[in-house]
């Protein structure tokens, strides 16, 4: 598949599901992916990516957006405190805050820096013991948690099981930020992303879809 016939539908499940063209934000997922898949994304105009790891991406987009210009970069994976500074440089948006401590560790850099990255909260709607994420009964609370330490939470984050239907997961998840009154939810990966959208995904998170599977 190629960016366009991504976009393309993209664009066709916004429409079946009646939201607006352009309400949902594609993130190319170049994790690992080599430089010859990358830059044809790039120069077909994209500006929004993403990345699990803070040292593989302080690795190469520096010297990507001093040949493309500011790109839009987000952090998908887990992190660890003492890569927090690092990734607050670095990334603009990180979906990935799943605990007491990360947010505390955030709070007291923004304050440092006067500035912080916009964040998504990560919950494990299926409560998986390997998965990173606040648990679905824990995320009220955390959520009020970091809000009075002033985060800039704009939304939920969730990474289905892989052996399960994700409907349930994205109903789950889109109930939760509704009651807390967020409007973000970054769901939806290569597999999943049309009924991702369907259930309201802001963000969706595609990576092998665009540029082939990752070695
Ligand atoms: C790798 C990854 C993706 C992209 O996965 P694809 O199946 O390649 O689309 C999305 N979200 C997260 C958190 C990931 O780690």
């Amino acid at each position: 598949m190629s960016l366009s016939e991504i976009m393309q539908r993209v664009a066709q499940a916004e429409a079946a599901a009646g939201r607006a063209a352009g309400s949902v934000q594609l993130i190319a997922v170049s994790k690992e992916q080599p430089e010859e898949r990358v830059l044809p994304v790039l120069e077909a105009g994209h500006r929004v990516f993403g990345e699990n790891r803070v040292q593989e991406a302080a690795g190469k987009w520096p010297d990507w957006q001093d040949r493309f210009g500011k790109v839009e970069l987000h952090l998908l994976g887990p992190l660890q405190t003492n890569k927090a500074r690092q990734a607050m440089a670095l990334f603009d948006v990180i979906h990935s805050l799943d605990r007491p401590k990360l947010a505390q560790t955030f709070a007291r850099l923004a304050q440092e820096n006067g500035s912080c990255p916009q964040l998504f909260i990560q919950v494990n709607t299926g409560a998986e013991p390997q998965k990173a994420g606040i648990l679905p009964d824990a995320a009220d609370q955390f959520i009020a948690e970091c809000r009075a330490l002033d985060l800039p939470v704009i939304g939920l984050m969730c990474i289905p099981p892989v052996d399960e239907a994700p409907e349930a997961h994205f109903t789950h998840l889109a109930q939760i930020a509704g009651r807390n009154g967020l409007t973000g939810l970054s769901m939806g990966m290569s597999d999943d992303f049309e009924t991702a959208i369907a259930h309201g995904a802001t963000h969706i998170r595609v990576g092998s879809a665009i540029f082939g599977a990752r070695r």
